[in-house]
């Protein structure tokens, strides 16, 4: 059955499908991103697709519903497209890649004209770290559509960055595969999978969280690292399911070089409890927490200015603050970071996993027994003083 483009309700944004990706990106003033779905960008109209409960509940986020909503569609209908298409929508949400690989496969079996299964596919794929598969099922979503401007930048850009990683060196590994420029910047990489290994079992010890899978590590020079990334120029690392670090300028310097890779991979551990749902705070706290014991940043930034962001202003990433403000964000975030930690002690990974399933962090905060009011008055007196 195929459906035509018209009569398939589903309509998503194009931001939902393009650059960045729809999981990642939160900022970093000093290093990063992170990221978030844009689960605002599926918009549903009801009427003709089957299981509407489930396109209502992708609308929502609410990952969870949607799959057991979509898994008894397809006992029924098990040739649908559209089902599959959602499935692999709301295994996306729920972080699960594999499965939603799989099942946007299926969507495409059985329509391969389905523009918006095609792209999707391409973005999860991409991902997953899965570079071939996303440019393959992307080149299918532009073929389908050719005047779709962002989907064509996205796919170029997923080419660049292809032949980009054609030219680095690996130096493979169980946790962690470092790729990178070969000859000088062969101490750098042994260096980065030292720093990795260890901070997989301090930072694990703290957030209860030990990635199973590979986790791929790319070390750039400043310039590919912007042309690749497109963060701004202040960012020198950045998480979207892969670290990726700029290697060049201030980074040259092993203590800078050792705390940007352990903040990737907080980002990293987090994720892997909670795909989403964390906000920027939330991740950036404990990412500039975790980073080193050298904390004094944190005090010479909040004294050295009067600015104030409220936490609920920075949970969807520092990308609009200026370089200064940032700067703020971060130390912000990083004393919420340090009083998560204190108050949620052994807590602080079912904390996590709570705002991976849709609980605000109030809402978790209650559940294991700390008042929201009294963090904030505390965060607050923290900030100011
Ligand atoms: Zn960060």
């Amino acid at each position: 059955m195929a459906i035509p483009a018209s009569a398939l309700l589903l309509l998503i944004g194009t931001s939902a499908l393009t650059y960045p990706p729809a999981t990642a990106t939160v900022h970093t003033a000093r290093f990063d991103r992170v990221g978030e779905p844009a689960t605002s960008a599926v918009a549903v109209q009801e009427g003709d697709l089957p299981a509407p409960a489930g396109w209502e509940a992708l609308e929502r986020g609410d990952g969870a519903k949607a799959a057991a909503v979509f898994r008894d569609a397809l006992d029924r209908s098990p040739d649908n497209p559209a089902l599959h298409f959602g499935a692999g929508y709301a295994a996306y949400l729920l972080g699960r890649l594999d499965a939603s690989i799989s099942s946007l496969k299926k969507a495409l079996r059985f329509d391969p004209r389905f523009i918006q299964a095609a792209a999707l596919l391409g973005q999860v794929a991409y991902e997953r770290g899965d570079l071939d598969l996303a440019i393959r099922s992307m080149e299918k979503a532009v073929a389908l559509a050719p005047h779709d401007p962002l989907r064509s930048q996205q796919l170029a850009r997923w080419r660049r960055e292809a032949a980009l990683h054609e030219d680095l060196d690996e130096r493979p590994g169980v946790r962690f595969r470092v790729l990178f420029e070969g000859g000088a910047q062969q101490p750098i990489a042994d260096r980065v999978s030292a720093v990795l290994e260890r901070a997989y079992w301090q930072v694990g010890n703290i957030l209860n969280s030990y990635p199973s899978e590979t986790l791929t590590v790319l070390l750039y020079t400043d310039r590919q690292f912007q042309d690749i990334t497109r963060a701004p120029a202040w960012a020198g690392g950045e998480f979207d399911g892969r670290i990726r670090v700029a290697v060049g300028g201030a980074l040259r310097t092993p203590d800078a070089l050792d705390r940007v890779m352990v903040h990737e991979f907080v980002h990293a551990a987090i994720a892997a409890l909670a795909p989403r749902g964390v906000p920027a705070w939330v991740h950036e706290g404990l990412a500039s927490v975790l980073e080193s014991d050298d904390q004094a940043w944190v005090s010479t930034t909040l004294r050295t200015t009067k600015s104030r962001i409220a936490l609920d202003q920075l949970a969807g990433g520092f990308d609009h603050l200026g370089r200064d403000l940032a700067l703020v964000a971060y130390a912000e975030s990083a004393v919420a970071g340090r009083l998560l930690i204190e108050r949620l002690g052994p807590n602080l990974m079912v904390f996590l996993q709570m705002l991976g399933s849709g609980h605000t962090v109030s809402q978790a905060l209650s559940t294991l027994h700390v008042r929201p009011e009294e963090f904030d008055a505390e965060w607050r007196r923290r900030i100011d003083k």
